[in-house]
């Protein structure tokens, strides 16, 4: 089934889809961040269905969907005090926090942990698909596991319809990036998947913040993340890729020209806007991510030019790199891993 409610949410589709997930039936749903493939988080055979849909690695838990704040104590406790103060910060919003989990949340859904990610939608559709259907909503990205996640109808439909019971359409996410995800250790927020929510804003309410190292490195395979999601092939298109950056901006197009030419030109560049007329490639050979001042933009995007490069036949992906600072942070977090860590880094020493 596909419901377009682009414009508007339909009630008697809405009725449709919370007997579906009464049903043990999955769904995939918009929410601000990237679509979720969602079942009842209380069901364990229809969480079973996601992973399932998705060919998800059992060790790898979900993050639970409440509707409001209030439901949090149903199903998390002992929640601290700076635990609380980043919930009234962020929440509802793109921000996931871990809390010890109550044992109402099934086994699968946490792979088996202690803890349980939380994370309340901003987003309407979401909110009143999780506020009807009147039970937690367990979701992960909507994609194939290992692939970009899903920001815009087409990729998902291309990818998931008939995985899932029904496919509810609203529009190109807002932000096109998955949630921060936080867990506090010792009275610290420490950053296991950096977000649209930044750093520099936790710190600014809690004081302190650390970025989890591990999300910047490739993984050996004895090392166990804080985030078990980590240790995974993510974000990454079929065709190998390269990531460029330097702090010096005819750098970087230098740097990029001299790959092109490196790989005789068969090569497909993720740029920015304003540097389509400068690393000349042959005609649709360039995909435009966005302005180079627009980092919000270039989240929205990102991974719907990850998917459109892979319909390019090239020997490899040439992605501009950008600072990482701000939402630059996750953007590089992602693309590194796209990349699997294939990364070329020109930083000016003065
Ligand atoms: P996804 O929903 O596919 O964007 O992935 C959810 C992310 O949250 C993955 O990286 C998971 O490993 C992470 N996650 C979910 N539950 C927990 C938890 N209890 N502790 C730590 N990380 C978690
Ligand atoms: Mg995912």
């Amino acid at each position: 089934m596909y419901f377009n409610w682009k414009d508007k949410t339909n009630i008697d589709e809405l009725k449709v889809i919370c007997n579906l997930i009464k049903n043990s039936e999955i769904i995939i749903f918009p929410t601000e961040t990237v679509y979720g493939i969602g079942a009842n988080a209380f069901d364990s055979a229809a969480v079973g269905k996601i992973f399932l849909a998705k060919g998800r690695q059992s060790d790898n838990p979900l993050i639970v969907h409440l509707s409001d704040k209030s439901k949090i104590e149903e199903v998390a406790e002992d929640v601290t005090e700076v635990e609380q103060k980043l919930i009234d910060a962020f929440m509802p919003g793109p921000f996931t926090i871990i809390l010890k989990k109550k044992p109402v949340i099934p086994d699968i859904v946490t792979a088996g942990l202690d803890t349980v990610a939380i994370r309340i939608p901003s987003n309407i559709i979401a909110r009143g698909i999780i506020t009807y259907a009147g039970v937690p909503i367990a979701a992960p990205s909507a994609n194939i596991s290992g692939k970009p996640s899903g920001t815009n109808i087409e990729d998902i439909r291309k990818e998931l319809e008939g995985r899932v019971s029904a496919i509810i359409d609203g529009g190109k996410t807002e932000i096109g990036l998955e949630s921060t995800v936080v867990r506090v250790i010792d009275g610290v927020p420490v950053i296991l998947r950096p977000g649209k929510i930044t750093p520099e804003e936790i710190r600014a309410v809690v004081g302190t913040v650390r970025i989890d190292d591990k999300a910047f490195k490739r993984l050996n395979d004895d090392e166990t993340p804080l985030s078990p999601g980590m240790k995974y092939r993510h974000y990454a298109p079929t065709t190998k890729c390269k990531l460029v950056y330097a702090d010096n901006e005819a750098e970087q197009v230098f740097q990029m020209k001299k790959l092109v030419k490196e790989y005789k030109g068969n090569v497909v560049v993720l740029g920015f806007d304003e540097h389509e007329e400068k690393i000349v490639v042959s005609q649709g050979r360039y995909i435009r991510i966005g302005s180079k001042e627009n980092l919000e933009e270039i989240a929205q995007n990102i991974y719907t030019a990850l998917r459109k490069a892979d319909t390019i036949k090239a020997d490899i992906i040439l992605i501009e790199g950008i600072k990482k600072y701000g939402i630059g942070v996750a953007i590089m977090n992602r693309l590194l891993r796209t990349c699997e860590y294939d990364y070329i880094e020109v930083l000016d020493c003065d």
